[in-house]
């Protein structure tokens, strides 16, 4: 064995647990960097009594999902405007990862896009950066990624850096139950995405791969229940701690080819994410067998499943019962777009870390197979 594993995160996990939140805050102003729905829910306030420090804690609710280089650049001259010296990230993956930027811009006069595009790099990050996730998929509450798109560019592209690492992160699971039946599928595919490709990626170490099958195995075992049942506190621990696990994996070793071909699917068709993700994985199942069989077979054996084929079924149904889609032509993709498709997808680096190495016509062939 020979690996390095690397999580400089504290993680506090359990019911309620944000009412510990005020014991971690040292410096303020406070600023919350969180979704216009979640304020609308309340989720937002709901964090600030726990923080308490009335007249201390600024909120910035103004993320989209698959946040853009404009938002993060209006959200960091707000945080620099109230002097913010710690920064929560509240919400899915698209608010975290704008809290993550906006913490690391604040004590620049660079732009996000001057990091993404033009070779910039942090040096440092001085202010706190906490983590609160009302999702269960991203896992960027345990990850040093933070995801962007430039609509200038048209482009959806990854940013890594040391200084992305939350200080710490709370995860409550009462903060999922409002997710509508959708974002849990979405995000919940997400989270298994990350799994199987920390799995099955070429970068895959031992501590990976026992996180990845745990989380899987809770995946598989709760997602259509969490559909069904919003509100059941097992249910979303389960998911929590799954989306969890398999962010501490992938986190180590990155993801392969179904998130490089996730970046076009959102950007260019609008998926969300974790559907963009998963839709290409029962097919992938099946190809990725040949080149990584002992491993497959293992996973498949502690899945309770029969064989690989059967793996590959079990997701393609779980994907039609949460209304996942799992074709291209149900997005509206043309058969003469798939080339583009594929070209796009292998511009990624990532996509070289799956096992079967994808050639482009091979790639034109998968797709049309998913089609
Ligand atoms: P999201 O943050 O984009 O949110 C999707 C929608 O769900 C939003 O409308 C939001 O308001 C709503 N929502 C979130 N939590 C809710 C709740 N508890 N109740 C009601 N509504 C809720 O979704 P996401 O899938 O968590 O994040 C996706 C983004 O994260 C993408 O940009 C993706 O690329 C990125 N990502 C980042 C990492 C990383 O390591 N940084 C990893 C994977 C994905």
């Amino acid at each position: 064995m020979n690996y390095r594993f690397f999580l400089p995160v504290e993680i506090i996990f359990g019911k309620d647990k944000i009412k510990e939140l005020s014991q971690q805050i040292k410096n303020t102003p406070v600023l919350i960097v969180s979704d216009p729905v979640l304020k609308e829910i309340g989720l937002v306030d709901r964090v600030k009594e726990s923080v308490g420090l009335p007249g201390d804690v600024f909120d910035f609710c103004q993320v989209e999902p698959n946040p853009s280089c404009a938002t993060v650049n209006k959200g960091t001259q707000y945080a620099k405007e109230i002097n913010a010296k710690t920064i929560i990230g509240l919400g899915g993956g698209s608010s975290i990862d704008a809290a993550k930027a906006i913490s690391c811009l604040v004590e620049t006069n660079d732009t996000l896009q001057d990091h993404l595009f033009e070779g910039k790099t942090f040096e440092k990050r001085t202010s706190l950066l906490i983590a609160i996730p009302t999702t269960a998929g991203t896992g960027s509450e345990v990850t040093n990624v933070g995801v962007y798109t430039d609509q200038d560019r048209e482009q959806k592209k990854p940013l890594v850096t040391e200084f992305f690492w939350p200080d710490h992160s709370f995860l409550d699971p009462t903060l999922t139950y409002s997710m509508p039946a959708k974002v849990t599928a979405s995000t919940s595919l997400d989270a298994f995405t990350h799994a199987i490709e920390a799995y099955w990626a070429d970068s895959s170490q031992p501590l990976s791969k026992l996180l990845s099958m745990e989380a899987m195995k809770l995946i598989i075992e709760n997602l259509e229940e969490a559909v069904k049942k919003p509100q059941d506190y097992q249910v979303r621990e389960n998911l929590l701690y799954a989306s969890l696990l398999a962010g501490i994996s992938f986190a180590q070793t990155r993801t392969t080819i179904l998130h490089a071909l996730s970046f076009p699917l959102t950007n260019e068709y609008g998926l969300e994410h974790g559907f963009a993700c998963a839709l290409a994985l029962p097919e992938l199942i099946l190809e990725n067998y040949v080149f990584f069989k002992e491993p497959m077979d293992a996973l498949t054996k502690y899945l309770d499943l029969e064989s690989v084929e059967h793996f590959s079924q079990k997701m393609l149904q779980i994907m039609k019962n949460v209304q996942a889609p799992t074709t291209l032509s149900e997005l509206g993709i043309k058969k003469a777009e798939v080339e583009k498709l594929a070209d796009t997808t292998l511009t990624a680096p990532i996509a070289r870390l799956n096992p079967k190495k994808y050639s482009k016509n091979e790639l034109i062939i998968f797709l049309n197979k998913i089609h």
